[in-house]
């Protein structure tokens, strides 16, 4: 059903310090993704995207508010629990892909089924599937600087999509990307997309956000347009 609701945040409020000197990354935010949603969230530096993203990615705990992932009320669950929410549930992209530099793009991608109970015969297949869907099947065994950006960011969607989340969610994919690999890897979202993924990018980019159906636009810790 296209309508269902995967994560909803209600009243989010992000602090850091305290007194006069509180910042509010997040005030009151309220959010509500939907199945199969392809969202832009845009907005000024320091108007609270990233801080959002952590907190719907399970990175970071608001210090107010209600998140419900999937009906479930994320506040509610242990550091543990999360873990594995997060493991299950979640798929991250960050702009500086952060891969371990010593292991090969399909150890990279395998490494989040380690907790899941999978075989590793089992595990090497869904991840060497995996890396196929995002067109890097003859570069499985290069270590992360044997490949170029765009090839890295590739590899970290792998990884993003290994267990299928019902959330894909990246802060600025192609901010480290020259303009001929950004295209690359938006072409991939728009496939994952098609795909039934749900996703929610970070932008500053004018072509990112055009191609999400909808964007949201922050400031000053809220969304103030969604169009
Ligand atoms: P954006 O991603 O939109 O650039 P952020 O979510 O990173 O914005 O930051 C929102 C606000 O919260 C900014 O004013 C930032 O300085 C502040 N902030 C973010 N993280 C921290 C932190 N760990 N400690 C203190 N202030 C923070
Ligand atoms: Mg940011």
């Amino acid at each position: 059903m296209l309508n269902e609701v995967v994560a909803k945040l209600t009243n989010i409020s992000k602090h850091y310090g305290e007194g006069e000197l509180v910042v509010k990354a997040l005030d009151k935010l309220n959010l509500d993704v939907h199945k199969g949603d392809y969202l832009a969230v845009m907005g000024a530096s320091g108007s609270g995207k990233s801080t959002a993203m952590n907190i719907l990615g399970c990175l970071d705990r608001p210090t107010f508010g209600q998140y419900l992932l999937n009906g479930n009320a994320v506040e509610d669950l242990s550091d543990d629990e999360l873990a594995d929410l997060r493991n299950q549930e979640l798929g991250f992209v960050f702009q500086q892909f952060h891969l371990l530099q010593d292991a090969s793009a399909l150890e990279n991608v395998m490494l989040p089924m380690l907790y899941a109970c999978i075989t590793p015969s089992e595990r090497k297949k869904l991840a060497e599937t995996a890396l196929e869907r995002v067109g890097l099947t003859d570069r499985m065994n290069n270590r992360p600087n044997q490949l170029s950006g765009g090839q890295q960011q590739r590899v970290a969607i792998a990884r993003a999509i290994i267990n299928k989340p019902s959330l894909l969610l990246a802060d600025e994919p192609t901010g480290a990307l020259d303009s001929s690999t950004t295209e690359d890897v938006l072409n991939l979202f728009d496939d994952l997309h098609k795909q039934g993924i749900t996703l929610v990018l970070v932008t500053h980019e004018d072509e990112v956000a055009l191609r999400a159906k909808k964007k949201a636009l922050f400031k000053d810790g809220r969304i103030i347009k969604i169009s």
